[in-house]
């Protein structure tokens, strides 16, 4: 009989493979006597055993590459120097030598004493590090246990990850071959776990409590992104539907990368500009696929998580940039500024934590105490911005005062910079995230010395709500359609109008076709949103009639709840017709 976990399906999709616990993920190893005269062979096993994990760690290594960039794959290069990292090497030979032991029992032994001397260490950063040398001892005993493949990459078919909770590094188990779906225990809607697995196309979900404790490796498993469940043990019949499913999915990715090129446009002409949220520079090439006219977001923290602690130099910052920019050409590149902080990995880049980091020293107030981290990041983007499109957002906003000292640094970095004969842009368009109630209350005012708005939600819903958008416990409060969101969205927008200022949306509720007529009736014509989701929010935009969302979003704003607002837009938008994504009613006005 098969069983049914229920949970957040955070990222769409349905996937069939089976269990791969990811960190639990050891080789067991009994201590086996070496005669003297195979002692040199048992060496040499030891010796073939790191090449071996070499050359899968170099050919993991270029696939995180390309999926992710290099500044991932670069956290590859700690476990390639422990593969030769002349203590253990030695000092395992050693053992096998003198003890006559092994070469798996004597790498157990010798790593093993390495590993709990990181796990005294108070540092919470180097004790995490530790995580490395455990996967490259995993890697050295499967080898030498004579099972050629990892885990993830075994051939004989897909893997879903289960995990209790991720961590950023664990980002690179997660763009392994294989690898169809992602289920943990822990997580809501718009944490980072989820917003990670968007970026890397796998169906996912999140908040199932105890699955990683419930599902065996080698399980067999269907992982519902769509509906946030995940099956153990599935019934053939099961299976089947669920493949055609996958069938279907793939389907209609294909038709919407076909209709990547019409325009967002309702059926009476009005047009909404739809960018993308990426994360890593490479998912650049997905934006284009599916027709993002520009990135509306990216979220350059992500450059952080994978070289914490050490910090990005102004180098990194300058080519990441440049090359989202160019890569975005003739559309505009907007980069927000570090967003570090609340529960994005604080102590990964600080080593430091606060007792309540969602109101602390988070985003634009970290940065503006900290020249060490933020003045590199703006040197690298003045430069970028002197060769191609871009322009500058600020994260959590809640003083007019942060966008003046913004401003202010730009402008003196970028004459420090031309004295050192350095080509630089500060006139650049600098937006703000609106994310805080602070904010959105405050718009007018902000206004009038920010050049455009970004409406985050994701933070806007938390704060507004006081409900933690990573907290699973509390998910069902998180509602994007509650009175005061809705409220302070066409606040906003209003606001953005009389200033005569650009007004987006880049929250995870502009990529929910659902609300994306909603959005539109209030105002908004600038969506940013991942990827994957701007097929399915275009064509849901061209179904749709721009003048009766403006009523509807009328409606909106007189209901006493946010399931109220769920039926008005279920009962008034149902009766739209769709349309053939492969036929463009513009062109047919502009025809006519
Ligand atoms: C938001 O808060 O809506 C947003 C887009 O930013 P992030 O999800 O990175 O906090
Ligand atoms: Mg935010």
């Amino acid at each position: 009989m098969s069983e049914r976990l229920e949970g957040l399906g955070v990222s769409a999709g349905v996937a069939v493979g089976t269990a791969v616990l990811l960190h639990a993920q050891t080789v067991p190893v009994v201590p086996k006597p070496v005669p003297p005269e195979r002692v040199a062979d048992e060496i040499q096993r030891f010796h073939d055993a790191r090449a071996q994990a070499r050359k899968e760690i170099e050919s993991l290594r270029e696939r995180v590459r390309d999926q992710l960039g290099e500044q991932y794959a670069g956290i590859l290069d700690a476990q390639l120097l422990i593969v030769d990292d002349r203590r253990l090497v030695s000092l395992t030979a050693q053992k096998i030598r003198i003890g006559r032991v092994s070469a798996g029992w004597a790498l157990s032994e010798v790593s093993g004493e390495f590993l709990r001397a990181f796990d005294q260490v108070e540092d919470e950063y180097i004790r995490e590090r530790g995580g490395e040398l455990r996967d490259v001892q995993q890697r050295l005993l499967r080898i030498l246990g004579g099972n050629q493949t990892p885990k993830t990459e075994m051939r004989d078919g897909p893997k879903v990850i289960v995990a209790h909770n991720l961590g950023p590094t664990d980002a690179i188990a997660l763009a392994q071959q294989n690898v169809v779906g992602l289920a943990t225990d822990v997580g809501g809607r718009t944490s980072h776990m989820a917003i990670l697995a968007q970026a890397l196309s796998l169906p996912a979900v999140i908040g199932l409590h105890d699955a990683s404790s419930r599902v065996q490796d080698g399980d067999p498993l269907i992982l519902d992104g769509d509906r946030g469940h995940l099956v153990l043990d599935p019934e053939p019949a099961e299976v089947d539907s669920a493949r055609e499913r996958i069938d279907a999915h793939l389907a209609r990715e294909t038709a919407m990368v076909a209709a990547s090129g019409l325009p967002a446009i309702t059926r009476d002409g009005v047009e909404v500009v739809l960018r993308a949220n990426i994360e890593f520079p490479e998912e650049m090439r997905m934006a284009q696929r599916f027709g993002a006219q520009g990135i509306g977001l990216y979220r350059s923290e992500f450059l952080f998580l994978s070289r914490a602690p050490e910090l990005p130099t102004e180098e990194e910052h300058y080519q990441t940039y440049l090359s989202i920019g160019q890569a975005c050409d003739p559309h505009p590149a907007i980069i927000r500024s570090l967003d570090l902080g609340g529960e994005k990995y604080f102590h990964e880049v600080l080593a430091q934590s606060e007792p309540n980091p969602v109101l602390g020293l988070r985003a634009i107030r970290l940065c503006l105490k900290r020249p060490d981290i933020f003045l590199p990041q703006l040197r690298g983007f003045l430069r970028a911005a002197a060769e191609c499109r871009l322009q500058l957002m600020i994260p959590l906003v809640t003083r007019a005062e942060e966008i003046t000292a913004v401003r202010q640094l730009l402008k003196e970095q970028a004459e420090i910079l031309r004295a050192e004969g350095k080509a630089a842009n500060p006139d650049v368009p600098l937006g703000i995230m609106i994310e805080v109630p602070a904010a959105a209350l405050a718009a007018d005012i902000f206004g009038q010395e920010a050049d455009f708005f970004s409406i985050g939600t994701n933070d806007l819903i938390q704060y507004a709500l006081a409900v933690d958008r990573g907290n699973e416990s509390v998910s069902r409060l998180y509602e994007p359609l509650h009175p005061a969101v809705i409220r302070m969205i066409r606040m906003v927008v209003e606001s953005a109008d009389r200033n005569g200022i650009p007004v987006s949306l880049c929250g995870e509720m502009a990529a929910d076709p659902r609300y994306a007529g909603l959005l539109v009736g209030l105002g908004l014509r600038e969506l940013s949103i991942q990827p994957r989701s701007l097929g399915p929010v275009r064509q849901r935009i061209r179904e749709l009639d721009g003048d009766h969302l403006r009523r509807i979003a009328a409606d909106a704003g007189k209901c006493g709840s946010a399931s109220e607002v769920e039926s008005l837009l279920a009962h008034e938008l149902a009766a739209d017709a769709p349309e053939p994504v492969d036929e463009d009613p513009a062109m047919d006005r502009n025809a006519g």
